[in-house]
């Protein structure tokens, strides 16, 4: 039985959070003082959840946070999720999970390597600017920046493969950044992502003049060199380009200019268990509550498929009857 919402749209991604701590304090996500605010679980939990969905039809999972790799027990927890299997396979490699993992690469340096050993398959890393003190402004963390190079090296020794760089652009603070990115992607070998700024900060400060738009993104990218673009999947959220003389390779996120929701195969459970069926939910189902009170895996199968009933069509971004999510970014994991 395969996950599918009310619209037709076949769920197959699911992205856990374990944990919503952080050691950075990014200007567009953290911009209050919050902090921690739900804690998190022990992992066998998420492994439990993890098991239950991908009897479901869940093909790829990915790791987040706050910072997932401040979690002891990280790359133990990647081993035990390599070991699922995707129902009704023949046991070879088709059946394994595509296992993915998103970081603000201060710690991957050290754990880049363990992580591949233990089954990662990709890393995300997240990097504002390739300023040494414009990502200092942007993250509010001294020194950060050559822990966060040092480990996209670490990652691309290792073999974590494709290699994304994740950049939210947001106006007044880093647009200037988007040609010397470009520069990076070829430098490094690594694909980078410019993202539009969503409205899921601390402290609802978002506003529609703060957007660096999907067009603008190319425009300006042009101005250097010009870029071909690269057909994708319907359900990838990024659209994809490679510069014309086939070196180095963008990506852009387009939510708000290009929203993407149609094709949504997403969901997510919170560091505290929680499934949420969109980024910009108003509510949370919560699906520990029913572990807790001894579900067994096919009530919990069953209980999965009602909350996937009521996933969201789209967001609402920027409209008149436009409601803010319940939780904010460093709280759910992106
Ligand atoms: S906003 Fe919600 S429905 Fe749209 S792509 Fe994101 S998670 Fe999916």
């Amino acid at each position: 039985m395969l996950l599918r919402d009310k619209f037709g749209r076949y769920i197959t991604d699911l992205r856990i959070s374990i944990t919503d701590r952080c050691n950075y304090k990014c200007v567009y996500c953290r911009t209050g003082n919050e902090g921690a605010l739900y804690g998190d679980l022990p992992f066998a939990d998420y492994l439990r959840m993890a098991r239950v969905l991908v009897a479901l039809g869940i093909t790829k999972i990915r790791l987040t946070g706050g910072e997932p790799l401040l979690r002891k027990g990280v790359i133990d927890f990647v081993r035990e999720l390599s070991q699922l299997r995707r129902p009704n396979g023949s046991g070879n490699s088709a059946d394994v999970l595509d296992i993915a993992l998103t970081t603000n690469g201060h710690l991957l340096a050290d754990l880049a390597q363990p992580l591949k050993s233990a089954g990662l398959s990709r890393v995300t890393v997240s990097m504002d600017a390739v300023d040494p003190d414009r990502f200092t402004r942007i993250t509010r963390v001294p020194g950060g920046f050559d822990h966060v190079l040092a480990g996209i090296r670490a990652a691309r020794r290792a073999g974590l493969w494709p290699l994304k760089v994740n950049c939210v652009l947001m106006r007044g603070f880093n647009e200037d950044q988007i040609i010397p990115f470009g520069m990076f992607a070829r430098e490094e070998g690594v694909i980078v992502r410019f993202i539009e700024f969503m409205p899921l900060e601390e402290e609802r400060t978002w506003s529609p003049a703060t957007v660096v738009t999907l067009d603008e993104i190319l425009s300006r990218m042009a101005e250097y060199r010009p870029l071909v673009e690269i057909p994708h999947a319907r359900s990838e959220t990024a659209r994809r380009y490679r510069f014309d003389d086939g070196i180095g390779e963008i990506g852009i996120i387009a939510p708000v200019s290009h929203p993407f929701c149609g094709h949504c195969s997403r969901i997510r459970i919170t560091s505290d268990g929680k499934i949420r069926t969109c980024l910009f939910s108003v509510w949370d189902h919560d699906l520990h509550a029913q572990m807790q009170r001894g579900a067994s895996d096919e009530e919990l199968a069953e209980f999965i498929q009602g909350v996937v009933l009521k996933k969201e069509e789209r967001h609402h971004i920027g409209e008149p009857d436009f409601v803010p999510a319940s939780r904010t970014m460093v709280h759910i994991g992106g």
